[in-house]
């Protein structure tokens, strides 16, 4: 997939902000820090479009990014801060849930999973949110190259088993390092915008 052009839309706190030109789009999801700014960096190839670990507790927005004029990336707010308020948190679950639940043009979403640590319930339970709701979820265990490629599929194996993921769902390892499984994960979004 080559990137000629990747811009912001806008940053949104609320539905009616949300793009409306029904470009399809792909929604990225995860624990903060896990490494999903530098995934869409390293997808699209540019240094810092995507802004890199937000602050706990500051204002939450889906960050809309328009690629090559043809879909949208959602980069929904990471979620498993340890020391956030309630409130906060509570918003954030209430702007998941209108988003995902609403969101016509969405074809898929990018779960991201830190190869290194095992799931933990939140990742547990935005999965099986998303599949209740019957999205389309492909895996990424991020940061492999912080893993020797010997021990891989052991911790693949455990994302797959703490997560009880689907036998169809696909698990890609990926790093932002290397780019290391770019092109895979590529072809997996192209396969759920030509859907
Ligand atoms: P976000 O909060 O999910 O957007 O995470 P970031 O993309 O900001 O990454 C969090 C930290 O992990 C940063 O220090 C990144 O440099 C680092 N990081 C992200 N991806 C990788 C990766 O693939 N390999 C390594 N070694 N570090 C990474």
């Amino acid at each position: 997939m080559k990137v000629t052009k990747a811009e912001i839309v806008i940053s949104a706190v609320k539905p009616t902000q949300y793009p409306d030109d029904a470009l399809p789009e792909i929604a990225l999801a995860g624990r903060s820090n896990v490494g999903k700014s530098s995934l869409i960096n390293t997808l699209i190839q540019r240094k810092k479009l995507a802004r890199t670990s937000s602050t706990p507790g500051k204002t939450q927005t889906i960050n809309f990014y328009r690629i090559n004029d043809s879909f949208h990336f959602a980069d929904v707010p990471g979620y498993g801060f340890a020391r956030v308020p309630k409130s906060v948190k509570a918003q954030w679950g209430k702007m998941m849930e209108t988003y995902f639940t609403s969101r016509e043009p969405l074809k898929a979403v990018i779960q991201l999973i830190d190869i290194r640590h095992k799931p933990s319930e939140d990742d547990y339970n935005m999965y099986h949110f998303l599949k209740y709701h019957e999205l389309p979820v492909i895996i990424v265990a991020t940061k492999c190259d912080k893993v020797t490629k010997g021990h891989w599929q052991k911790h693949i194996k455990i994302i797959k088993e703490a997560l009880l993921v689907d036998r169809n769902d696909p698990v890609i390892l990926f790093s932002s390092q290397t780019s290391y499984g770019k092109e895979k994960l590529w072809n997996e979004i192209y396969s759920h915008l030509n859907h």
